[in-house]
């Protein structure tokens, strides 16, 4: 059975299937198809998920190890939901031992079942970071891939989604994946962002075999990240009304989308939306035989946003200009380059007289509590500060990452819906920050690897542990991962310690209320938030 990554090296196009290990399927039925996929001789791996939509399905590990068995090359979901980074590691150290090298590392959606208790610990660039670094150490040849959608049709959301791959791949991606998408245009985006700067990694399109029903939930931006237009929901409306209840018309739109990819220079396809194996053999028939018209069938795949943001057209999003805050703390940062938000921390007499005075509060409790209040309630009003006592705010244009439900430090995930959070009624708060670098010209300083926190530091003052040397930030990481992790916090702290007694529909209540009052863009994507299906969202 030859490795996933040496078909990937092989140059050859590459075809990966999803398999979708849902709660609702028994897993006989799973491995049944697995046997039938197997069969097929261009598949180079079953992608294994193991929750979709937010809705938490089989082991995906021992689902893979039994697809593996049955002949078929595991890609395993990892995904960073429900879990602290020590379970993740140890998710990690059987895969090891099981000797299941294909990881797919994602952030992973918004569990459906709950509101407050989500775990989010990491997020799926420091996962991705992880993986290579244990690769680098064990030699365990890990193969990672990592999703990316350039279906964002949102100037800053789509602009966070290719600094976000670069990011992943930085930290050791090996191959990306993207989300659902019927835009042809855009997937040639991506292509020619990652040609332009040199980025041979890879790139799988992700063509979903894609049925009435699932289009019209996607039209609502369900599940979140994917989205179908209203020109694509009428065509399949109208298709199935056949006979056959559309199903050759999607086979066909699938396999031209496959033709489409080859002709662009994807690597290869990733086919979900169908676990037959007729179908999916029937997919990659029928796009060779199609190959040749490609540039043909690229114009009818456009179902696209009209007056969406396309990097390389004229652009009807213009950039924002830069704000006053993010001036006056860059301003600040550069001329006392000792201060904890500074971009190039210097080592100075300043600071360390400074850090020389924080040792001495440390011996002295009451002050040093009250010191912590005070940096907590200063930072609050301006910035939400919840006390993580990691403070990276200099290196995410003054938004604290706290404020992101999934507690991401390194960029968006994949749900927004039109720059819309994919949990709450907010703003995607990565849109402002790349909103403020791309007005002062800074893109590039996103790029920096956010390293994860130390949760043993929350509700203690960021700024004594930066001067003394204990907080986990860019060009300072800790080795956290086999301690140090934790929940993070998805709520302010006087609102936590209210609701630790008062119940979780409160607290839903609660989260809900904390968010921002919402951006005109916002109350367009509202109803976005009832998620389904099984796709699974990447992240
Ligand atoms: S200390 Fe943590 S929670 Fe507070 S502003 Fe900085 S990053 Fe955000």
């Amino acid at each position: 059975m030859k490795t996933l990554a040496e078909r990937v090296k092989s140059g050859q196009f590459v075809y990966m299937t999803e398999l979708v290990a849902s709660g609702l399927k028994r897993e006989a039925q799973v491995l049944e198809i697995a046997s039938k996929l197997a069969m097929i001789p261009e598949i180079a791996a079953g992608s294994i998920t193991s929750y979709a939509g937010g809705q938490l399905g089989q082991d995906s590990i021992r689902v893979g190890t039994a697809v593996r068995a049955r002949g078929l090359v595991p890609n395993v979901h990892l995904t960073c939901v429900g879990q602290d980074r020590a379970t993740i590691h140890n998710t990690l150290v059987q895969l090891q031992a099981l000797e299941m090298h294909n990881i797919f590392s994602i952030s992973g959606d918004w569990p459906k079942a709950a509101a407050r208790t989500a775990v989010f610990d990491i997020d799926s660039v420091q996962l991705a970071a992880h993986i290579a670094d244990l690769r680098a150490q064990n030699g365990t040849p890990f193969f990672i891939s990592v999703a990316v959608s350039p279906f964002k049709y949102q100037r800053e959301d789509c602009l966070y989604q290719y600094v976000k791959l670069e990011k992943k791949i930085a930290a050791g991606a090996d191959m990306a994946i993207t989300q659902v998408g019927w835009d042809a245009t855009k997937f040639v985006e991506l292509k020619k962002y990652l040609d332009e700067r040199g980025i041979k990694t890879p790139v799988l399109g992700n063509v979903y075999v894609l049925s009435r029903r699932a289009a019209e939930r996607m039209n609502t931006g369900n599940p979140p990240g994917c989205w179908a237009s209203d020109e694509l929901v009428a065509v399949l409306r109208k298709e199935s009304e056949a006979p056959d209840g559309g199903l050759q018309a999607r086979l066909e739109r699938a396999a031209r989308s496959v033709a489409v990819l080859k002709g662009i220079g994807y690597a290869g396809a990733y086919i979900g939306g169908t676990h037959d194996a007729r179908h999916v053999t029937h997919i990659i028939r029928r796009a060779e035989e199609l190959a040749p018209k490609w540039e043909e069938l690229f114009e009818e795949l456009q179902y696209g946003k009209k007056d969406g943001f396309y990097l390389y057209k004229r652009d009807p999003q213009p950039k924002s200009t830069r704000t006053l805050l993010p001036t006056v703390m860059d301003a600040a940062g550069k001329a006392l380059p000792f201060l904890p938000w500074s971009k190039n921390v210097k080592d100075s007499p300043v600071r360390r007289a400074i850090e020389g005075v924080f040792r001495w509060l440390e011996r002295h409790p009451r002050l040093s509590h009250w010191f912590e209040r005070f940096e907590y309630y200063s930072k609050k009003e301006i910035f939400g500060c919840q006390n993580c006592g990691n403070c990276v705010l200099g290196h995410m244009e003054y938004i604290c990452p706290q404020t992101c439900p999934k507690q991401m430090r390194n960029g968006p995930c994949g749900g927004t819906f039109d720059g819309a959070c994919e949990v709450i009624d907010q703003e995607c708060i990565w849109v402002k920050v790349m909103a403020r670098a791309e007005a002062s010209n800074t893109i590039d300083q996103l790029k920096v690897f956010v390293p994860v926190p130390d949760r043993r530091l929350t509700g203690t003052a960021s700024w004594v542990n930066f001067y003394l040397g204990r907080d986990s930030r860019p060009g300072r990481p800790k080795e956290l991962w086999k301690a140090g992790g934790g929940p993070g916090r998805t709520l302010a702290i006087e609102e936590d310690e209210k609701l630790q007694t008062a119940g979780p529909p409160a607290a839903d209540k609660a989260l809900a209320a904390r968010t921002a009052k919402p951006s005109g863009k916002v109350e367009k994507a509202k109803e976005v938030k009832k998620v389904s299906g099984p796709v699974e969202k990447s992240a």
